[in-house]
């Protein structure tokens, strides 16, 4: 069910407090229309009403696809365990804690992207820009969408002197690294986090990533 509640929200710049409405739950079945409002952030957006200051604002919030049975858990407070979200039989649970992880995971089932190659896929392109760059520090790398026209994926990458980049991700590609990772997927087939840590973590035990002999 799509729920929307009020939550205070103590404004950055006038230091007053203010009325933020949010959603607690979202399903897509019920209000597809809120999936804009979620790629352009405008459901994270504060508005303070006395002085007009805008923010984004992450709050806990549940997001339920039933066409593509997926579930995607917003848990704004780092420290909060996961022990509240319930997994629901038939569907792919992922939990994230950022609104920009949040924007990604959706943009991902909405492409019907396999969201545990796009991670892989990051660590290999930090690998490699590092190599490239030496020095260059990467802050974020985050999905920019699917090219139909040459069958590619698009990639911003967030670097720490704002000389921000784009990569791009062929669709062969892909392919070739999601049928590397196929043994080893099924292994997989429970995890709720998949990121940066998880992806790390996989490439060292699944690919050997550098530390076979
Ligand atoms: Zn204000």
């Amino acid at each position: 069910m799509t729920r929307q509640k009020n939550m205070i929200v103590n404004c950055p710049a006038c230091l007053e407090d203010g009325s933020f409405k949010i959603y607690s739950s979202i399903n897509t079945t019920e209000t597809p229309e809120i999936k804009e409002s979620i790629f352009n952030r405008e459901i994270f957006k504060f508005s303070c009403p006395n002085c007009g200051e805008e923010i984004l604002v992450a709050y806990n919030c549940t997001y339920t696809d039933p066409q593509n049975r997926y579930i995607v858990a917003l848990l704004s407070d780092d420290e909060e365990s996961d022990e509240s979200i319930v997994k629901v039989e038939g569907y792919t649970l992922r939990i994230v804690r950022t609104i920009n992880e949040f924007v990604e995971k959706i943009a991902l089932i909405e492409d019907k992207i396999d969201d545990k190659v796009i991670e892989l896929y990051k660590i290999m392109l930090e690998d490699q820009f590092e190599d490239e760059r030496p020095g260059a520090k990467i802050l974020g790398i985050y999905y920019g969408g699917r090219n139909f026209e040459d069958n590619s994926l698009l990639f911003f990458i967030i670097t720490e002197n704002a000389e921000n980049c784009r990569a791009m991700l062929s669709m062969q590609t892909y392919n070739a690294i999601e049928s590397q990772f196929a043994a080893s997927a099924q292994k997989y087939a429970d995890i709720s986090e998949v990121n940066r840590l998880w992806a790390i973590g996989a490439l060292q035990t699944d690919f050997g990533g550098g530390t076979e002999e």
